[in-house]
């Protein structure tokens, strides 16, 4: 049994051939820079990357292909679990599109190239959102004109879903314990970067809310600001809409107060003297260690906490940084194992620390695979 994975932006696409129950990847790749003249559209991209896999002597006729899995980011209040594609559902999604603007219009395109390219096969959904569909309307809720917020569907809903249920699961089989027995905070480090806490297997706070761009400083985002900036840069700056919207996506976050936002460039600037990549870097980990210590509370107490994504996985003096001075709140990092490479999870916490702190690498493409196999 064999699934293709696609995960469609607006410039690049993602795509991976997966065994499901093995968990072997057979081929995957992404196509970038779609919309330039080399690659002018999803169907481009779509075909170049068939072309790869028929490079690789992967034919998809003959690869037992039972699914092709499409990660979407936004499901809005109606989709949370992995739904077959139908015109009733991209119709849907479009309509949902408002509140992810980025994200989900090109999902949808991604979508239907597919589904003209193998019309034989389900296609399936699968939504970042879906994990967090259910958190509790206390986190939920944003403290906003309660009318208005219903009108618009205006909630947390949460993101990177896929990511934190996977390492979640991942984390508590490797303590060898019932998922539903363990409380957890999972923080997802990556160009976006969110953070989750799950008490007994349920979800109960996300960082991210209504859209990918609340909560942790991330590689080009803000995260949490102080919404009279919006007005204030409105007002008194003259910048529009799209100016703010473009500022707080691309223009902040890491890169828009250092100038850099790749870790290992980053830490090599700070070496060199520069102030302003070490400023960068303190915000990023004082929001990380806000965060960690707000869902310590929200959970009462917590049994593990994971790093997971390009930095989480990656980068040590970030974990050694986000965890440090923590005995108190019961968590000890062991230097030399959070110094340690592998692509296994792997505990980085001391022995004697109250809390286990883990590395756990993501595996989005795989989750979605098993998700699909599980629907077919
Ligand atoms: P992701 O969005 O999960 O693919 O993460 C991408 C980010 O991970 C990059 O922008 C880098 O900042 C970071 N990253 C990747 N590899 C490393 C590394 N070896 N050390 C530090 N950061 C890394």
């Amino acid at each position: 049994m064999t699934v293709l994975v696609i995960n469609s932006g607006s410039s690049s696409l993602k795509y991976a051939v997966v065994k499901p129950d093995s968990g072997k990847f057979l081929a995957d790749g992404i196509v970038e820079q779609i919309g330039s003249a080399q690659m002018p559209d999803h169907d481009a991209a779509l075909r170049a990357a068939f072309d790869e896999l028929a490079a690789q002597g992967l034919h998809l006729d003959t690869l037992g292909l039972v699914a092709v899995g499409h990660r979407v980011v936004h499901g809005g209040k109606a989709f949370y679990r992995p739904t077959l594609v139908d015109e009733g559902l991209i119709a849907e999604l479009d309509k949902w599109a408002p509140l992810a603007p980025l994200h989900n219009p090109p999902a949808v395109q991604g979508i239907e190239v597919a589904r003209k390219l193998l019309p034989d096969l389900p296609h399936i959904a699968v939504f970042d959102t879906a994990f967090f569909h259910n958190l509790p309307a206390a986190a939920a809720t944003y403290a906003i004109d309660h009318d208005l917020a219903e009108r618009w569907h205006i909630r947390r809903y949460g993101f990177h879903g896929t990511s934190h249920q996977y390492v979640s699961q991942q984390a508590a089989a490797f303590l060898d314990r019932p998922y539903e027995s363990v409380n957890q905070i999972v923080l997802h480090l990556g160009n976006g970067a969110s953070a989750s806490a799950i008490a007994g297997g349920r979800p109960v706070d996300t960082s991210m809310g209504l859209t990918p761009m609340e909560g942790l400083v991330m590689g080009t985002r803000s995260g949490d600001i102080d919404p009279g900036i919006l007005m204030y840069l409105y007002r008194a700056a003259g910048m529009s809409v799209a100016d703010i919207d473009t500022m707080l996506n691309r223009n902040s976050g890491v890169y828009g107060v250092g100038g850099e936002n790749d870790f290992r460039k980053l830490r090599e600037r700070i070496e060199s003297g520069d102030e302003t990549s070490q400023l960068a870097y303190d915000v990023y980990i004082h929001r990380l260690r806000k965060y960690v210590g707000g869902y310590l509370a929200v959970l009462g107490r917590t049994d593990v906490i994971s790093f997971t994504a390009g930095v989480g996985e990656n980068d040590p003096g970030v974990r050694r940084d986000a965890m440090a001075g923590l005995t108190g709140l019961g968590i000890k990092i062991d230097d030399a194992l959070n110094a340690e490479r592998s692509s296994e999870v792997r505990r980085i916490s001391a022995p004697d620390s109250p809390v286990t702190v883990l590395v756990v690498p993501t595996n989005e493409e795989l989750a979605i695979a098993q998700a699909c196999a599980a629907l077919v």
